[in-house]
């Protein structure tokens, strides 16, 4: 017998304000008593203040607890303080979500989810990623039971940070092909709803590329409705694979070996670029977007010399094995990853 297992958060909230609301949602979603709210220095200010005043007008009684890293120290901070707490709120970019969310699984506690940035889709998925020695890895987790975005509060993030989520919702067009590619040559795992999900808040964002902009409401609205339904695409899906493919295992590479790393949907956007060239498919279609939103499209624009975008593209295939993509098993050979990313342009 095949058991299956979705789920999905019980509710989303959205808009511009509607962080102030934090304490009422919660009383409707029955909690009670102690709240812990993790935050991070700046977002706490940002965030983190309007929804702990919110919370004690509702009559909870408030936790606090400031990190500044996902590391697995951070996650074991939290589920020590977060003992009697009956839910776990993260108020904050990636790193406060995803520790927060790892910490409430591992405590067999609730977890909303409260961005503050719309710059990865981990704002609604099953997944967290930590980082540990040898860069980040990304780990299962519960999906929040709720999730709070106030669009205002996230058009007010760096732009830089909306566009990079903007790279991380357009991988999703290679990390299907991927999948596609994985489920006709090894009979993998396959969902046409999970697909078409992902293939959706790509396309819906696509659509909207000329009016996303810098401080805007709407903007910020977009790119976190993209995100989400990326992250309830990956909990259909019970994998990652609808978001996450071969321009992910690129972005991962670069993580490890370039000096200074980009955001994550930085380098995911020009791994997009990449991998949709090997996959035969309109990249170009996919570098005029991320101009025109004016993410990285190029190795100078994510600060990297070509070198490290050549070493990433010949050893992205050796990360993550067992997840298979365009890279195939042996991977780009150097000269192969040179011409493909003149090319592109990317080098
Ligand atoms: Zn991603």
């Amino acid at each position: 017998m095949d058991f299956r297992k979705v789920q999905l958060p019980r509710e989303i909230h959205t808009g511009a304000g509607i962080i102030e609301e934090t304490g009422s949602i919660c009383r409707n979603l029955t909690f009670e008593g102690r709240v812990l709210v993790v935050s991070g220095p700046s977002t706490f200010k940002i965030g983190g203040e309007k929804a702990i005043e919110s919370l004690q007008n509702e009559g909870f009684s408030v936790k606090t607890l400031v990190i500044d890293k996902a590391s697995e120290e951070a996650v074991q901070e939290i589920q020590n303080v977060a003992q009697d707490a009956s839910v776990i709120l993260g108020i904050g970019g990636g790193k406060i979500i995803d520790s927060a969310k790892l910490a409430s699984t591992r405590n067999g506690l609730q977890f909303i989810s409260v961005p503050t940035a719309a710059s990865h889709d981990g704002i609604a998925s099953p997944r967290a990623s930590i980082r540990n020695e040898n860069g980040s890895i990304s780990l299962k987790a519960q999906a929040p039971i709720g999730v709070i975005a106030d669009t205002e509060i996230i058009s007010k993030a760096p732009y830089r940070l909306l566009a990079a989520g903007c790279g991380d919702i357009l991988s999703n067009y290679t990390a299907v092909l991927d999948w596609q590619l994985a489920y006709r040559l090894l009979n993998e795992d396959y969902s046409d709803s999970a697909s078409a999900l992902s293939l959706m808040s790509a396309k819906v964002l696509l659509e909207k590329v000329d009016a996303i902009k810098e401080r805007h409401v709407e903007s910020a609205a977009a790119v976190v409705k993209g995100l989400i339904s990326s992250g309830m695409a990956i909990s259909i899906a019970g994998t990652s694979r609808p978001a996450s493919g071969s321009e992910h295992k690129f972005s991962h590479a670069l993580d490890i070996n370039a000096p200074k790393p980009a955001l994550h949907g930085e380098q995911c956007g020009v791994g997009t670029i990449l991998m949709m060239y090997l996959h035969g498919g309109d990249w170009k279609f996919i570098r005029e977007a991320l101009k025109t939103i004016k993410a990285p499209t190029t190795a100078s624009e994510l600060n990297m010399d070509s070198e490290c975008i050549i070493e990433a593209l010949t050893m992205a295939h050796t990360i993550r094995k067992e997840r298979y993509t365009i890279l195939g098993d042996r991977g780009l050979t150097k000269e192969a990853a040179e011409e493909i990313a003149s090319e592109t342009g990317v080098i």
